[in-house]
């Protein structure tokens, strides 16, 4: 009963946020840094936001985050964080030699105005960035938008890196949007199989799921290269995966570098994975591949086999924009029924497409995505419309706890399971993973509740 203060009847509020459904912006800025290759993220303000972002990412993926601060004291905060950036460029590259080194801002620094672009042009013209090496950068003040809005900033940010040579590189840029490290290695799987050569930015795989070996690697051997976002601006078109995460620096691509692009949904569930393949297919000028139609089938049958324990499931959805849009659309196509939906993240778009994907719902949805769309919120509905399943991160346990509903753990922060790091949910073999996850979370409640002439040994 840790939320049983939560009211059934809902006020309208605000300037109150309880149990938000989103975190800070550079906690996206810095996971998206650390798909690049080589890449040393650093947060460009006081200690305390900096051991906030690690920990965070940190306790989701359980492996150590390394990442610079600017330690702002009194005297910064006052009269800038010039000279600490400086001092704490010189003192990454001299101490741990990245290849990159991706600067974020905080609320603090962006509060005082500290010009990222100037102080970056200072440190090279000072000569305290070293030949071959490079700085990208992000602002993502934290008082708007989410970590969401900072992993797309930071995105737009390697974005930035991309030449134009003047002879085409034959690839496709595909920028996944926040998936998970195995969801980045499914992506290019995909188009391994389908035969279209990738440029993947971000790219965590390797980076946040690698093995242990027994030696310490301040720098895995995943992510991205220098070279590759280099040569992002020669690709013959980029897929941009998500509205929320990855089309901003899909479009600066397009107005900058003329490389065409088309904002797809991330390819979760049947439609928009075949959406992407059909994407990748159009581009590679092939057939689908026999392997690529199997495992989709192999996602169909599986849909059509349990479909009678699908059927009209009551589901509350908590999460970001471009996860829950692919999600809400899976759903609806297996016959369940999403019925309360929240984002923390700010866009007028998101209500729209989750109105659009449930229009046909033979129930009313609720759905709110703005910095007051809260867990709290959530709950209220879920008080006044029971559902049978929650779908979302790992602080929704506790509205499972209270109300007796099962959680299937999906999205960000995940702190209390393991798996999403290995296993994807994109795909179809993704697909096939997050379907098993719902049927296990709906068939071990109903083997918890079903009476003793009721329980079966085969369903
Ligand atoms: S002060 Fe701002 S940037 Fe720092 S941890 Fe808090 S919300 Fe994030």
């Amino acid at each position: 009963m840790l939320l049983r203060h939560t009211p059934k009847e809902i006020n309208e509020r605000r300037a109150l946020t309880i149990n938000p459904a989103k975190t800070c912006q550079p906690i996206g800025a810095m996971y998206a840094a650390l798909g690049v290759h080589g890449c040393l993220p650093h947060s460009h303000g006081s200690q305390g936001c900096c051991a906030y972002h690690r920990s965070a990412l940190t306790r989701h993926y359980k492996e150590p985050i390394s990442a610079g601060t600017s330690s702002f004291t009194e005297g910064a905060s006052v009269f800038g964080g010039q000279a600490n950036l400086l001092q704490a460029i010189d003192n990454m590259f001299t101490v741990y030699e990245p290849e990159v080194v991706a600067v974020h801002t905080t609320c603090l620094s962006e509060t005082i105005g500290d010009d990222l672009p100037q102080i970056i042009d200072k440190a090279g013209k000072d000569g305290k960035i070293p030949a071959g090496k490079h700085v990208i950068y992000a602002n993502t003040p934290s008082y708007v938008g989410s970590h969401v809005t900072g992993f797309s900033n930071m995105v737009k940010g390697m974005a930035r890196m991309a030449e134009s040579g003047g002879h085409k590189n034959g690839k496709v840029n595909v920028i996944p949007g926040w998936v998970e490290p195995a969801d980045m290695e499914e992506i290019k799987r995909l188009a391994g199989l389908i035969g279209v050569g990738i440029i993947l930015f971000p790219d965590t795989s390797g980076i946040l799921n690698g093995p242990l070996s027994g030696e310490f690697k301040m720098f895995p051997e995943g992510g991205v290269t220098i070279e590759q976002l280099k040569s992002a601006g020669d690709s013959i078109g980029t897929l941009a995966l998500g509205e929320w995460c990855s089309a901003d620096a899909a479009r600066y691509l397009d107005t900058n570098n003329k490389v065409p692009c088309r904002v797809l949904d991330i390819p979760i569930g049947l439609k928009a994975t075949d959406r992407f393949v059909d994407a990748l297919r159009i581009i590679a000028g092939v057939s689908v591949p026999e392997e690529v139609t199997h495992e989709r089938g192999q996602l169909v049958d599986m849909i059509s086999d349990m479909h009678q324990y699908f059927y009209h499931k009551t589901v509350a959805l908590a999460g970001d924009p471009d996860q829950l849009i692919a999600l809400t659309e899976f759903l609806v196509s297996i016959d369940m029924w999403p019925i309360h939906i929240v984002s923390g993240t700010p866009g007028k778009a998101f209500v729209g497409r989750i109105k659009e994907l449930t229009a046909d719902l033979p129930c009313q949805v609720n759905v709110k995505s703005d910095r007051n769309a809260d867990m709290f919120l959530l709950h209220q509905w879920i008080k006044q419309q029971p559902v049978d399943l929650l779908i979302g991160n790992s602080y929704l346990k506790y509205i499972s706890r209270d109300e007796d509903i099962p959680l299937v753990r999906w999205g960000f922060p995940i702190l209390d399971r393991v798996g999403h790091q290995y296993f994807p949910t994109v795909g179809y073999k993704g697909g096939l993973r997050l379907l098993e996850k719902i049927l296990t979370a709906i068939l071990d409640r109903k083997d918890r509740d079903d009476t003793e002439q009721a329980f079966e040994l085969v369903m």
